[in-house]
């Protein structure tokens, strides 16, 4: 009886304290990642710890994808508990791409564009959603995995030039680093244990497109806008295109001189375009990799690779809208010019079309 008093006592005791121990977020940390750090401070581990301190999320907090999924209550909780502004914890999250990557985050990863699916079951991930640069991590003063990281077209790592990894090295399964996380080895494997800094690193060349890809995708959300043709266009509203013309290139195979610039497209001999999943998140990190590079080079420079892609591929309005919903205005301008429709039936339309096959588009609108 007297135990069961002390251990009633005690877990009132923290969860009505604040952590006593502080620790700040790195640079563009994801929540977990900074989450598993602090559990690791105080030498608990991370289930154990929140659910120490906040039992109110017990057994349910980890089940989740909390990057994406932790609701206002939580992050109010662990902004009592650790003294950091909530605002500050909700930029460390997935849904702070709201207005600048997707209109909205889903409660659910499928439905949210970019964000890499962590496929939870029994607390596991079952997908590859957390992928890492093994030299980033081991530069780290102190190892964090970036929130950039989950997002689909971050494949590679500017800094080193290299592949990202989302699998253990060692085992090659998906990581799920709140499990089991070793103090001083974060992050490992949480099944062979496997540091995930003694991963070997694949370099890419300087000249692959690929890499400017994803500094340009990275430049253009950290400005929330982009240029196009002269306007501001706002980023999520380019990103939903970008995201809808990546569909139409992996799955509905409009890929016709979509990497014919990318060095890299060799990439492709081991991992074939045949093997289809049903999301574009879910496709393999190599093949992600390609696709930026083809898609954004379609606006490098806009419009002219843009229409010559759309030409090549025999696109229609129908397929460069089909889906979207409300279609941005600056790509409406795009998708009118398609309507095969009125090429068909008009004169001006079949000279426009040739103009747009010839490459004298472009002059004729300066
Ligand atoms: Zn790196
Ligand atoms: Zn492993």
């Amino acid at each position: 009886m007297t135990k069961l008093v002390f251990k009633v006592h005690s877990r009132t005791r923290y969860q009505a304290s604040k952590f006593p121990l502080h620790l700040r977020p790195e640079e563009d940390e994801l929540l977990s990642s900074w989450l598993i750090r602090l559990a690791l401070l105080h030498h608990t581990m991370p289930c154990t710890f929140t659910n120490l301190y906040l039992p109110e999320t017990r057994n349910k907090l980890w089940s989740a994808d909390i990057d994406l999924q932790a609701t206002p209550s939580v992050l109010c909780a662990l902004s009592d508990k650790s003294g950091l502004p909530v605002c500050k914890l909700h930029l460390l999250t997935l849904k702070s791409y709201e207005g600048y990557l997707f209109e909205e985050a889903f409660p659910k990863t499928k439905e949210t564009p970019f964000v890499n699916r962590a496929g939870m079951r029994g607390r596991r991930c079952r997908l590859p959603a957390w992928r890492f640069c093994p030299m980033c991590l081991k530069e780290d003063a102190t190892p964090y995995v970036r929130r950039k990281w989950r997002l689909s077209f971050s494949t590679a790592c500017l800094k080193h030039r290299c592949f990202l990894l989302d699998r253990c090295p060692r085992c090659e399964s998906p990581v799920t680093p709140y499990r089991r996380p070793q103090v001083g080895d974060f992050p490992n494997c949480d099944l062979c244990g496997s540091p995930l800094t003694e991963a070997e690193v694949e370099v890419i060349p300087q000249a692959s497109y690929g890499l400017t890809a994803i500094k340009k995708i990275y430049e253009i959300l950290d400005n929330g806008f982009l240029i196009l043709k002269g306007i501001p266009v706002y980023s999520f509203l380019f990103f939903r295109i970008v995201h809808h013309l990546c569909k139409a290139a992996y799955f509905w195979d409009k890929k016709m001189g979509l990497i014919d610039h990318e060095i890299m497209q060799h990439q492709l001999r081991d991992l074939p375009w045949e093997q289809k999943v049903r999301e574009l998140e879910d496709v393999r990190l190599k093949e992600q990799y390609l696709i930026f590079s083809g898609v954004m080079r379609l606006f490098d420079p806009y419009p002219d690779n843009f229409l010559g892609y759309c030409v090549q591929n025999g696109l229609g309005r129908t397929d460069l809208s089909k889906d979207l919903g409300i279609i941005p205005f600056w790509y409406s301008e795009m998708t009118d010019l398609f309507d095969l429709k009125y090429w068909r039936l008009s004169k001006e339309g079949s000279q426009k079309r040739d103009m747009l096959c010839d490459g004298r588009w472009h002059e004729t609108r300066t």
